[in-house]
């Protein structure tokens, strides 16, 4: 597990901002269908436990039900995105690329690969699965 007690972040244009509390997920890369076309490519997450994410600037955040069990949170401003949150909430995931300072948090697993792109490849080694 990371040793980090508190993220910060915000999007691109700096409408939306956030902090969080640990403890942290490590980081994922998600190649479902959903990210796929939502990011461009795919995008890669920490989580943290319900309740311990904060959005400090909120005015320009929205929520995208991307599936029926699932929300993305996303500034309509400058559209970078930045939350996935179940329908249950028994976690929040931060996209790492919105995280200002991500500490010891790194990438240790692809998921939904079954879904990914046809035009890359994984190749760093890192483990792999079909599901979540
Ligand atoms: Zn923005």
């Amino acid at each position: 597990m990371p040793n980090v007690d508190r993220l910060t972040g915000r999007c691109a244009c700096g409408r939306v901002s956030y902090a969080a509390e640990g403890p942290f997920r490590d980081g994922l890369a998600c190649h479902c269908e959903t990210c796929r076309r939502q990011s461009g490519h795919f995008i890669v997450a920490t989580a943290v436990e319900p309740g311990k994410l904060d959005v400090t600037e909120a005015g320009e955040l929205a929520w995208y039900q991307a599936t029926p069990e699932a929300r993305r949170g996303f500034c309509r401003k400058c559209g970078s995105l930045l939350f996935w949150e179940p329908k249950e909430r028994t976690h929040t995931a931060i996209m790492l690329g919105s995280v200002d300072d991500p500490g010891d948090i790194s990438l240790i697993g692809h998921i939904f690969v079954r879904e990914k792109g046809a035009y890359y490849e994984i190749a760093d080694g890192l483990p792999q699965r079909d599901t979540e």
